[in-house]
């Protein structure tokens, strides 16, 4: 197959992750005889400092003339005060309006190996395999009026929802359970908010057109601990914009690390495909990132975007196989014990790929 990757490494941790991520797409493309084109375009912070807006015009060309996007993460402190339009995360959120990708999958797992690293005693996690899905384009992120008065004396935002968004996400959510253990966990606020009673009232309609899937309805706070106490408990966990953000890096503390989770945004044209974590500047430019969660986003791009799910599943296999050999970054590693670098770890996925 021929396929072209629009590639946009961003910045932090974002240009590591996706060089480990595009080594694995280029061994892949070669194992399988494909011919895989990777573009790399400026966006985030990195834009900025070229001069550009966070979202250039030819980046957002790049993206749409490609099959599918691979993204790093953004996210800069230089650019974190300045005014919106300025701001890297502006551009994420402009790239994700403008393809359209309403429906954000996160899937999260315990890996076998992975048991006793986690925060969690390892009964807890037995058996935790997730999928969070997550609606992308509306809700508080995007909703108007916004903004802050001119004395600073307050500053508001919009949760904002319409029928057809929340329908358009709740079939998501339950077509994807038919596909696992039949249970959709719907995440509100409805006992505080507006929009989450549209929300409750839409995806109740939405589930009687799926009587094989069960649907429970939980509030956010409370779904919060029970992610904690029993993981093991959720199959389909559907959220709006803001819960979906919030829970997600909650459910990856739960597994190990925050840095083990992929994510497909799907629903409009293309795909968009990126790591759920965020640029790390902490660790950046220190090869100490995990690259399994843009590692693991390559092979949802393989599956959702260009229909490879052969080729998806051996990269899942070679990172499986990877962490049950005992590879670790520093984030899974035993404190103050040996950790691999982000190429390093990489090359170990890499070499499990045969
Ligand atoms: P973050 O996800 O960047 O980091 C949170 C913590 O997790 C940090 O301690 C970091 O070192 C660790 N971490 C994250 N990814 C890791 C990885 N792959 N390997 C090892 N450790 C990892 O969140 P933050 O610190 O709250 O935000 C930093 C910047 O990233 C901010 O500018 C924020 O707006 C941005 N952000 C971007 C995205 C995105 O691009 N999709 C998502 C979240 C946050």
């Amino acid at each position: 197959m021929n396929a072209t990757i629009a590639l946009l490494p961003g910045d932090g941790i974002g240009p590591e992750v996706i060089d480990a991520a595009a080594g694995v797409l280029e061994a892949t493309a070669a194992r399988h005889g494909h011919a895989f084109a990777l573009t790399r375009s400026p966006f985030g912070a990195a834009a900025l400092r070229a001069g550009e807006p966070p979202l250039p015009d030819g980046t957002l060309r790049d993206c749409r003339a490609a099959d599918a996007v691979l993204l790093g993460a953004v996210g800069d402190p230089a650019y974190s005060d300045g005014p919106r339009e300025r701001r890297p995360e502006t551009g994420l959120l402009e790239l994700r309006r403008a393809l359209g990708v309403y429906a954000n999958l996160r899937p999260a797992r315990v890996w076998p190996g992975l048991e006793g690293g986690a925060a969690l005693r390892a009964e807890r996690l037995r058996g935790v395999d997730m999928l969070i899905v997550r609606e992308l384009t509306g809700g508080i992120y995007f909703g108007e009026p916004r903004g802050r008065s001119a004395d600073r004396a307050e500053a508001f935002d919009t949760m904002r929802y319409s029928t057809a968004e929340i329908e358009r996400i709740a079939v998501v959510a339950f077509e994807s359970a038919r596909g696992r253990r039949q249970l959709v966990t719907s995440v509100d606020k409805a006992n505080v908010l507006e929009s989450s009673r549209l929300w409750r009232e839409v995806v109740t309609e939405v589930a009687s057109r799926y009587p094989d899937v069960r649907l429970e309805h939980q509030l956010v706070d409370s779904c919060a601990m029970r992610l904690v106490s029993d993981p093991g408990s959720f199959d389909v966990l559907l959220a709006g914009n803001l819960f979906g953000d919030i829970l997600s890096d909650e459910a990856g503390a739960v597994v190990g690390s925050l840095g083990l989770l992929p994510s497909a945004s799907v629903g409009g044209s293309g795909g968009l495909f990126e790591p759920v974590h965020g640029s790390a500047p902490d660790i950046a430019g220190r090869d100490a990132a995990n690259p399994i969660g843009a590692i693991a986003s390559a092979a949802l791009l393989l599956r959702h975007a260009l229909d490879l799910g052969a080729e998806a599943d051996s990269i899942e296999r070679a990172v499986g196989t990877a962490l049950a050999d005992g590879c670790r970054t520093a984030d899974l590693a035993a404190p103050g014990g040996p950790a691999l670098g982000c190429a390093a770890m990489a090359r170990a996925v890499l070499d499990r790929l045969a």
